[in-house]
């Protein structure tokens, strides 16, 4: 006997509870198993699944005497009364299985066998979807009640949602399990502090990066097991990307960003280390090897020269001769000069060569501007300059007039006759910077990445006959690099170029 409506409503609620803590479809099944017999009667009980792939249902029974006869197989959705309720989204009230035109054999003629007559089925529905139905069947002489229909639905809509959480569940432990895949087989170390220094994520080739054994950092705060002070300084300023040396003497390269929530909350850190060591050594073997042939480059090229040079002494040389040693000799400058940029460069690279001394910036500039005086006139081009009346700031001087001598040759260079040159200083809180403008041929866009790359030439009509060894400009930014400063260009080709160089200064300049 059925309890009263209010009574019946209130163990629904239990059940709906049940149901939405029950996060695997097998459990939820249990619990209508269970418990559905507590507020709408029945003698057999189903579950009706479809199938989206093949546009079909099945059934399975989960309680009552007819559960292990009914058969086990595929049903189209054009068939039976569940396909008719599938179809129609609506639910019924069957009073007599035996009339009904859509009985199967399968499933209502089993149940008749059993003496079931009436039967109640619900569809499943989430939004638009229909995801199965539940299916009641009772003895005779029961029927169902409109109230049944109404508690009958209830349990579907409970069904609904606790599929949809199970299939998010679902969803959620498959990404889960596929991220820690990735993260477990990638090269890669890969951490995540909480903005505590907390560590939440570090994967195995993170651990075995910084000589840990396996799961020792998950919930401890980095500090305790990472000591490295580069590493650690990663997250204490917005540092992009950084080289850390690791306790095997490997190299990695370091990458950090700002976990932020969809609400713009800061939580942390996530890292990024990889492996750069063999990089790290090609590139010093480049340079060694670079290094090397530049010295041993040097004596034979200067004995060259030295030997055209004596040509004439050793009697007068007919025109040919001396159009030909006018090519040794210009051969023999340009090889020296190469050989003397790749030095400069092999020396800078390495870190050891600045000596810092206290100077007056635009007296060094105007002792560049000196000496490449005559190529400016030569072009009739006219130098304007915009600078303070002095600016000691404290850098290698040597090195720092390689720099203007660059930007400021470049411009005579690549400008053409009777163009404009301006060199221009501006001091600012904390840094200087030095600007050299020209309004000549102007880089082409697609060069502009590169043209601080060792050996880059822009390859134009324009530059064609213009002689140079492409590491000029490497030089300089490598010199600027090494003083804390940034150095970068704006060009548009037909209309000019700017270079500008940013050096810091301690105080205010
Ligand atoms: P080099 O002048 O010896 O070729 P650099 O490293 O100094 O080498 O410059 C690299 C390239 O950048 C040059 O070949 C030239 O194409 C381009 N470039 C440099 N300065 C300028 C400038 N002021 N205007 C136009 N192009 C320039």
């Amino acid at each position: 006997m059925m309890h009263e409506l209010h009574e019946r409503l209130a163990q629904v609620s239990e059940i709906l509870i049940t149901l939405a803590g029950s996060p695997i479809p097998s459990q939820q099944f249990q619990v209508l198993a269970d418990y559905a017999g507590l507020v709408v009667p029945y003698d057999f009980l189903a579950f009706c699944l479809v199938d989206e792939d093949s546009e079909g249902y099945f059934i399975f029974p989960l309680a009552g005497g007819a559960r292990d006869a009914v058969p086990e197989r595929p049903y189209t959705l054009s068939e039976g009364i569940v396909g008719r309720i599938l179809r129609h989204r609506r639910s019924e009230i069957i009073p007599d299985l035996a009339l009904d035109p859509n009985a199967t054999p399968d499933l209502e003629g089993v149940l008749r066998g059993f003496g079931l007559g009436a039967a109640l089925i619900l569809p499943i529905r989430q939004e638009q979807k229909v995801l199965g139905a539940l299916y009641f069947a009772a003895q005779s002489p029961t029927t169902y009640t409109a109230s049944d229909l109404q508690i009958g639905r209830l349990l579907a809509a409970g069904m609904a949602s606790s599929l949809e959480s199970a299939r998010y569940y679902q969803r959620l432990a498959d990404e889960r399990s596929t991220l820690a895949a990735v993260l477990t087989s990638t090269q890669d170390g890969v951490l995540v502090v909480n903005e505590a220094g907390v560590v939440l994520l570090a994967n195995p080739a993170f651990e075995q990066m910084m000589g840990l054994t396996p799961g020792v950092l998950a919930g401890r705060r980095l500090v305790e097991k990472v000591t490295d002070p580069g590493l650690l300084s990663l997250f204490e300023h917005d540092q992009q990307a950084m080289e850390v040396s690791l306790p095997d003497g490997r190299t990695a390269q370091a990458g950090a960003a700002r976990v932020i929530t969809d609400f713009g909350e800061f939580v942390g850190w996530t890292a990024v280390l990889r492996d750069i060591t063999l990089l790290k050594e090609l590139e010093q073997m480049k340079n060694d090897f670079v290094a090397t042939v530049s010295h041993d480059l040097k004596n034979p090229i200067n004995a060259i020269t030295l030997a055209a040079e004596f040509l004439d002494k050793a009697g007068p040389l007919n025109p040919k001769q001396i159009d030909l040693q006018r090519r040794i000799l210009q051969t023999g400058q340009y090889m020296d000069e190469l050989v003397t940029d790749l030095l400069d460069l092999g020396k800078i690279q390495a870190g050891l060569d600045l000596q810092l001394a206290s100077f007056d910036l635009v007296a060094l500039i105007h002792e560049a501007l000196f000496s490449l005086e005559t190529a400016a006139e030569r072009k009739e081009q006219e130098v304007k300059t915009w600078l303070p009346e002095r600016l000691m700031i404290t850098a290698d001087e040597r090195r720092l007039k390689q720099v203007l001598l660059n930007l400021m040759g470049n411009a005579i260079k690549y400008t053409p006759l009777r163009g404009k040159i301006c060199i221009k200083v501006v001091a600012d809180v904390g840094k200087v910077s030095v600007m050299v403008q020209d309004d000549g041929m102007g880089i082409p866009p697609q060069d502009l990445p590169y043209i601080f790359d060792k050996f880059y030439r822009v390859q134009t009509e324009e530059t064609k006959g213009i002689r140079g060894t492409g590491l000029g400009l490497a030089i300089a930014r490598s010199i600027v690099e090494a003083h804390h400063g940034r150095m970068w260009v704006d060009s548009t080709p037909g209309a000019g170029s700017t270079f500008t160089f940013l050096l810091p200064v301690s105080g205010g300049a």
